[in-house]
């Protein structure tokens, strides 16, 4: 084959995974490996570092390296689940160390480092999600890692990443950025100066709500990076090779797949925000949002994420829910599919989800049978 341009786009490296035409039989899709342990070569050494599926394998290895041109990382790790990388980042970091996080984030992150707080594992402080005086107050020369989640679930409250990292880097902390709700094509975390991103690559990186898997990407030379690799080998979370396959598949299509659901949540929120019923539609790329001009400077397009609030007795926002015939009714974001969800039943309490939201998940269809099916949902509660 004919040599290829050395400058080209991530988004022709995504869309040819990286190019890796495989040399026995010339198939332009990458095989799965799916073998659990390697023959070493004729001196007994390794052969491309690969010795044992729980430390590494070729198939997830290929799926980081995607990952890793397209976030513009250093390097990247793959998890059996977001939690999985999330858990791995707060075990490597040293005894009691101090974390910094929001009080709006997803939930389950969120319930996990306070139950680390209350048995000692970590200290944990709380910010406001969005306020970087309450983030500046948060963290102290003592705090090792400070957690934001931009835009964050609940509210899609925004945060400017480069001041972020700014106060993170003056108290001497990491910054870890969870930026699931923003694929690596709308925001680049790293080069606004974050030192981690972190993603639910169960959402749109995979896009087809078909596997659960997270990812860990870093800046170069982040001392801490061996030792959270090390916590993935002990525990046997890495990405296992049949969903590492499918990742690379659905990295093929993320720009196309991006592209189109935050074309379709701006038409949807601006229309639904004008309806009856409707009190307030969260979403940043709306300029109702508080975090609209922070998000148009960083985001390159505002995801398919939004909140509505809805006006009415309570228990209507989860009567509509009910109600819902084109939007499936089940949590999770970032598929092709959009859902539709009654944020509060899935939470529970102590998240500051109020009974009246609806978190949706807007996803690749007809944008005109997704607001036909909302108003629906209105007129069936009235
Ligand atoms: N972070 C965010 C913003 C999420 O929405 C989720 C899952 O919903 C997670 C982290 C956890 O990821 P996973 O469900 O892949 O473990």
């Amino acid at each position: 084959m004919a040599d290829r341009p050395n400058k080209l786009s991530d988004v022709t490296l995504a869309v040819q995974a990286l190019h890796r035409v495989d040399p026995a039989s010339g198939a332009v899709v990458p095989p799965m490996v799916a073998s659990s342990t390697f023959a070493r070569d004729g001196d007994y050494a390794s052969r491309d570092g690969y010795i044992y599926a729980r430390y590494d394998q070729p198939t997830t290895r290929h799926a980081e390296e995607v990952l890793t041109t397209i976030e513009g990382a250093d390097d990247s790790l793959l998890f059996a689940s977001g939690m999985s990388a999330l858990v791995a980042l707060i075990e490597a970091l040293p005894h009691g160390a101090h974390v910094a996080t929001q009080q709006m984030m997803y939930h389950v992150g969120l319930n996990w480092m306070r139950r680390q707080a209350d048995r000692g594992v970590i200290k944990l402080t709380e910010f406001e999600a969005g306020n970087l005086g309450s983030m500046a107050e948060a963290v102290s020369p003592k705090t090792a890692l400070v957690w934001v989640e931009t835009p964050a679930n609940g509210d899609w409250s925004v945060t400017d990443i480069a001041a972020a990292a700014e106060i993170a880097r003056s108290a001497g902390a990491l910054l870890a950025v969870d930026s699931t709700a923003a694929p690596p094509l709308v925001q680049r975390p790293l080069e606004l100066g974050a030192d981690i991103v972190f993603h639910s690559a169960t959402k749109y990186l995979a896009g087809h709500s078909d596997i659960t898997a997270g990812v860990l990407s870093a800046r170069p030379g982040l001392a801490i990076w061996q030792d959270i690799r090390q916590v993935r080998s002990f525990q046997g979370t890495i990405l296992p090779a049949f969903e590492s396959w499918l990742l690379i598949r659905s990295l093929r299509t993320l720009h196309v797949r991006t592209a189109r659901a935050c074309d379709n949540a701006l038409a949807f929120a601006t229309h639904v925000q004008k309806l009856a019923g409707v009190s307030a539609v969260l979403y940043p790329g709306l300029a109702s949002h508080p975090g609209h001009d922070t998000a148009r400077a960083q985001m390159s397009g505002f995801g398919g994420m939004m909140s509505v609030l809805i006006d009415g007795p309570e228990g209507r926002a989860l009567a509509m829910a009910k109600a819902a015939r084109v939007f499936l009714p089940a949590t999770s974001l970032g598929g092709v599919e959009s859902l539709i969800e009654h944020r509060l039943t899935i939470s529970g309490p102590g998240y500051g989800i109020p009974e009246n939201m609806l978190r949706l998940s807007i996803g690749l269809e007809d944008v005109a049978d997704l607001i036909a099916d909302f108003e629906q949902m209105l007129s069936a509660t009235d």
